[in-house]
């Protein structure tokens, strides 16, 4: 049935590292590029070689996270691109490659529903849009899932994380997310961008879980230190 194929599938895309026609997204020498992280943690994303999980800390809520790639060159500039240069097109690119990521893994199969970090309004009107839901998109489909949106939202405008220490990246986002949505027993896939400290998707996969949610796992394209 041609008519129910999205237009897009159709057309030829360009990949956003090289510029080369691809089928969709990033091309393979560009993805072979992104330096991966061959040992993860399963519990906080980084390599297991790193000492000092955080996972141990009281404020830890993810049950797993997947977030295959180092937030470094030349993958960095992509995610900078999607936040703050108005790319939105790079939220399908890079939505698509962790959806390729995480739908290889097999307990995908066991989560029920994908959801985004909200974005105040008030940073969503300024942006246009929210990354984190553009590379949650393609997950949901690649998954076939649905992509919870209204009932998850923030309470307040908060501080941009990325100038502050790790203690006050998590005061900063205590208390910052509303849940008004019913996801009793549900297991969440919550995407994000990157998780450096993990205070952003913890509160919220915190915020989740008080409002009945089963388990939420953290999926980031890239995971930072
Ligand atoms: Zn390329
Ligand atoms: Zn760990």
């Amino acid at each position: 049935m041609v008519y129910r194929l999205s237009l897009g599938r159709l057309l030829a895309d360009r990949c956003p590292g090289c510029d080369v026609t691809t089928r969709s997204g990033f091309c393979a020498e560009c993805i072979a590029d992104f330096v991966g992280i061959d040992d993860p943690c399963p519990l906080c994303g980084l390599d297991t070689a790193v000492p000092g999980c955080p996972r141990d800390s009281a404020r830890w809520s993810l049950d797993r996270v997947v977030a295959p790639f180092d937030y470094v060159e030349p993958l960095r500039i992509h995610v900078q691109r999607l936040k703050f240069a108005g790319q939105r097109r790079l939220g399908r690119a890079l939505g698509e490659l962790l959806a390729a990521q995480i739908s290889a893994m097999p307990e995908a199969r066991h989560v029920d529903a994908i959801a985004a970090v909200p974005l105040h309004r008030s940073r969503l009107l300024e942006r246009g849009y929210n990354q984190a839901f553009e590379l949650a998109r393609p997950i949901a489909a690649e998954l076939r899932l649905p992509l919870l949106h209204a009932g998850l939202g923030r309470r307040r405008a908060t501080a941009a994380q990325s100038r502050l220490t790790a203690e006050a990246r998590y005061a900063n986002v205590r208390d910052a997310f509303q849940i008004s949505r019913d996801v009793h027993g549900i297991h969440i896939g919550l995407v994000d961008d990157v998780l450096t400290t993990g205070a952003t998707l913890n509160a919220l996969a915190g915020a989740l879980k008080r409002a009945g949610a089963s388990r939420v796992d953290g999926w980031t394209i890239a995971r930072s230190r």
